[in-house]
């Protein structure tokens, strides 16, 4: 079932996404060779819990981190630990926050110093894509026609969507209906009205789309140990525009800086 969410309700929701994002921009100063991806865990657990927040992802189903750190070959789901960041790796960071009953989720993948060419291009399409999804979230639109709007960007670009994981709906439950492919049809899946909220989340490898689980039961790498890239953002159907949650200022700087100020596109910027 989909819960669709009062204006009230949407209003909690993009307090929990201001922390999410608030996340995602102290973090990136301390993405630099030799950061261990614990210590991005700890600065980012007491950033959520010094604003009221709790870290969502903190024992869901036993994950053991309030940050996932996916270093090149891991899609998503890596778990923070001893690991130095180098020169030339990306690395994602998903950070989910619970605030006043209500979740927020998002996701983007940084450079760490100077990467090739082709990982920034990876990253650049996986933006693109997200950006194509959110585009396509008007009311009235079908899911379909959202994943397709991803699958298509990052199919022109070259490179392979992950059809494993999907993004998903979001409210007081972090993972609710529906799921959101990173591939589809237009036209197909179920009609976007006002009050849903979804995250979208794009994950892109450079490489084939197969991935393997390690052992650890949370770590998903590209079977063929190619880069992958992973961005997310949680928006609201409106009545005419997406209504993006987890954003600020420099997430619209750095993700739609080609957009703005933008309009037609649809993006609304709180
Ligand atoms: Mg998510």
């Amino acid at each position: 079932m989909i819960i669709r969410k009062s204006r009230e309700e949407i209003a909690k929701m993009r307090e929990a996404g201001r922390v999410v994002a608030g996340v995602l921009d102290m973090i990136e100063k301390y993405i630099k060779p030799g950061t261990r991806t614990d210590a991005l865990n700890e600065l980012a657990d007491a950033y959520i819990r010094e604003r009221g927040g709790t870290p969502s992802f903190l024992g869901y189903r036993g994950f053991p981190a309030s940050i996932c750190t996916s270093v090149n070959d891991v899609v998503v789901h890596g778990i923070p630990g001893r690991e130095r960041l180098r020169e030339g790796d990306i690395v994602g960071v998903d950070v989910g926050v619970i605030l006043d009953g209500y979740h927020a989720d998002a996701a983007r993948t940084y450079a760490v110093g100077e990467i090739s060419e082709v990982a920034r291009k990876l990253m650049h399409v996986t933006e693109d894509a997200l950006e194509a999804g959110i585009r396509a979230c008007r009311r009235g639109n079908r899911l379909g026609d959202v994943s397709n709007a991803i699958q298509r960007t990052v199919e022109a670009g070259g490179f392979s969507v992950v059809v494993q994981f999907v993004g998903h709906g979001i409210g007081k439950r972090l993972h609710e209906a529906p799921e959101v492919p990173n591939y589809g049809k237009r036209g197909n899946g179920i009609k976007l009205e006002k009050g849903m909220v979804i995250c979208i989340e794009p994950m892109i490898n450079l490489g084939k789309k197969d991935i393997v689980q390690e052992n650890d039961g949370w770590t998903i790498r590209t079977a063929d140990k190619k880069v992958s890239a992973h961005f997310e953002l949680a928006v609201a159907i409106g009545e005419k525009k997406a209504d993006i949650l987890s954003t600020f200022d420099f997430i619209d700087e750095v993700l739609f800086a080609s957009y703005l100020p933008c309009t037609p596109c649809g993006l609304m910027t709180p």
